[in-house]
């Protein structure tokens, strides 16, 4: 008898979600899970096979040309995950299934830096109650929020429940760390500990070499993963325990459809399973500290440093606006450290060298061609957008613009050079996008810093989070005020994660360790927010604004944004879509719903794309799923394409 195959493909909305194809009789092997190749419109296609069956469909078919996978790369949870993920972002079966197969960019593989031990350490009594607990709901579908102060030790109670897992039952576990971040040392320490069942699927790993680590998952032969966002799919066996690390961080959620967040995709997992989710972080983001507060998530807190030593004291220094770089006090303290050998983190949150270009004659800053965004200079005479990767030449933009060009502000190259003229002989390295093009230089610089081979380190936010290295006493934030000036409702709530997680660097040995934040405004409240160390104050007036704003934990949020290299177009399908949403309100009398916009998103343009967008504040997510995806979505087209954010996190 002859099979058929339904095939779904990678690509966006489509009103027939897959396509069928005869599978050859030759081709005996082929099962629910592989990718085919196959022809459309006399075109060579992929997709992935998500049924066989036996029902002729009344029209003529073609069949598969060839197979590429030998054994399933995706197994049944997965495409019933990927059926959720379809309804719940609006997006298409095909996207949600392949963004669980690895792939992307081609990097180097990293080598962890040789440090930790590969003992268990005994937990304190915080620790223990939270694991005993967390221990205890194991087979369970639960919640947890491990909310434990920078250097508390939540890392020793993922490793005791991991332990746990590995060896007292029979279920797998999956790590989730962010992206671009100093976790190399969890990562090694893991490795120490658990070895063969250790599974990495990190953005840092080839992607063949993430390949071979999917698939030994796949058949079972491993129980621990540790990944970045997309390790969420991991497809493991019993699944039983997930784990988010820094569970507020922003790179656990996708920026392309479906716009899914590594959370939500873990909360459905568990559902899934009767599994345990365990949400960590120092500052949790505000919607799961809601949610815990509210008794739906188990809180668990660690107050105490781990090794005794406790928090640093922060001071906000007011920064002149004039031509030192770093203020007086500031350099007098680091070089004090230096005196004594100990070490010192300072971030500046902006790369290049330059982050202005201004022309004296016109008065303005330089703009990137293509986008709404300034252009940045950076070392060896090179512009830089930092949207859309258009690059120039200094020179060449100088003499265009008759010499009238001058550079304003700084970023971390500048502060880099600033530095080593500060302090002849300083043994300084720099983390940043820029500085990291090869992978390997991270962990090279992470064993340097701890080895007390070097005296500073700088960079930006790369080195705020994760880092252990207990010889560093003095943490400096230049001009930390960036990025309070965003158009965007979670702006506070990043800068103060972010001064909090870089604070937390300082004082982790035994010495005693400084704070210092420089700024232009020191009386802006979040400021004097992270001077305190304060996330429950943080929170309290945060979650507060949040209410009286109406956004999130309080409304939900869609976000719509219709974007095309011709303005026009753009413009007329955002107001097509706008119509359709305002009558649909009328009609269906949705209470506490407001739809705002259409307005210019606030980078308005990008790689030469107009960008307009629509933001829907409702708690009846589910009836704008519907209208969204039988009136709106087939508005997305060659020419105009709609990106559809359910729950995003920033609206720029
Ligand atoms: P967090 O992730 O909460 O910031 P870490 O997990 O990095 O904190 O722990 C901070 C430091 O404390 C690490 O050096 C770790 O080895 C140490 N530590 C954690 N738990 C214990 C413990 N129970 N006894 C001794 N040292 C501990
Ligand atoms: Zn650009």
């Amino acid at each position: 008898m002859i099979k058929y195959a339904d095939i779904a493909l990678n690509i966006p909305f489509k009103t027939e979600e897959t396509l069928t194809y005869q599978i050859p009789e030759e081709m005996t092997n082929l099962k629910v899970g592989c990718r085919v190749e196959f022809e459309l419109r006399n075109k060579k296609m992929e997709g992935l096979v998500i049924e066989i069956h036996f029902n002729m469909p009344s029209f003529e078919l073609k069949r598969i040309k060839r197979q590429i996978d030998k054994e399933p790369i995706i197994n049944a949870e997965q495409i019933q995950l990927a059926y959720w993920m379809r309804d719940f972002y609006v997006s298409s079966l095909g996207e949600s299934l392949y963004k669980m197969i690895p792939s992307g960019r081609k990097n180097q593989l990293s080598e962890p830096a040789p440090l930790g031990s590969p003992e268990l350490l005994k937990l304190n009594e915080e620790q223990n109650i939270s694991y005993e607990k967390i221990k205890s709901s194991i087979g369970k579908e639960s919640i947890h929020l491990l909310y434990g102060i920078t250097g508390s030790g939540k890392t020793e109670v993922y490793i005791h429940l991991f332990h746990h897992i590995l060896t007292q039952t029979d279920k797998s576990a999956i790590l989730l760390v962010p992206e671009i971040s100093l976790t190399f040392q969890i990562l090694h320490r893991l490795e120490l500990i658990f070895g063969k069942q250790l599974a990495l699927i990190h953005s840092n790993l080839r992607v063949s070499e993430r390949f071979k680590n999917y698939l030994q998952l796949l058949r079972g032969e491993k129980r621990i993963v540790i990944g970045t966002r997309s390790a969420i799919f991991a497809p493991v066996k019993n699944l039983g325990l997930i784990i988010m690390d820094e569970e507020h961080d922003m790179s656990y959620k996708e920026h392309s459809s479906p716009r899914y967040h590594a959370r939500q995709v873990a909360q459905q997992r568990i559902k899934m399973n009767h599994a345990t989710l365990v949400l960590g972080s120092a500052t949790p983001s505000l919607e799961s500290f809601y949610h815990a507060k509210k008794g739906i998530i188990n809180l668990h807190v660690l107050t105490k440093r781990a090794k005794n030593s406790s928090l640093s004291t922060v001071s906000v220094l007011p920064k002149k606006e004039d031509k030192e770089l770093v203020g007086e006090d500031l350099l007098f303290k680091i070089k004090q450290r230096l005196d004594k050998k100990e070490q010192v983190i300072l971030l500046l949150n902006r790369r290049g060298y330059s982050p202005l270009i201004y022309n004296r004659k016109e008065k303005k800053f330089l703009e990137c061609p293509n986008c709404t965004s300034n252009l940045c200079f950076h070392n060896k005479g090179k512009v830089i957008c930092h949207l859309c990767g258009y690059s120039d030449k200094y020179l060449k933009l100088q003499k265009e613009n008759f010499d009238n060009l001058e550079l304003m502000g700084a970023g971390t190259q500048k502060l880099e050079e600033y530095l080593l003229e500060k302090f002849p002989g300083v043994r300084l390295e720099r983390l940043d996008q820029d500085s990291t093009k090869n992978r390997e230089v991270i962990s090279e610089t992470i064993s340097k810093l701890i080895n007390k081979e070097l005296d500073i380190l700088t960079g930006t936010q790369m080195i705020a989070k994760g880092l252990d290295a207990p010889s560093v006493t003095l943490v400096g934030v230049v001009n930390a005020a960036s990025g309070l000036g965003l158009p965007d409702f979670r702006a506070g709530e990043r800068v103060f994660s972010l001064l909090t997680q870089v604070a937390g660097r300082a004082g982790r040995g035994e010495l005693k360790g400084e704070v210092v934040i420089e700024t232009l405004n020191t009386d802006h409240r979040i400021l004097q927010l992270s001077k305190d160390q304060n996330y429950d104050k943080f929170y309290e007036e945060e979650i507060q604004i949040r209410k009286s704003l109406g956004f999130p934990p309080f409304i939900r949020l869609i976000r719509i944004v219709s974007r095309s290299s011709k303005e026009e177009k753009a413009r007329e399908v955002i107001e097509k879509i706008s119509i359709i949403l305002n009558e649909f309100l009328k009609e269906e009398k949705i209470p506490s719903t407001y739809i705002l916009g259409p307005v210019e998103c606030p980078f308005y343009r990008i790689d030469s794309n107009f960008r307009f967008h629509i933001l829907i504040k409702s708690n009846e997510q589910n009836k704008f799923r519907d209208i969204i995806r039988k009136k709106i979505i087939s508005l997305s087209g060659s020419q105009v394409y709609l990106e559809i954010d359910i729950d995003p996190v920033d609206l720029v």
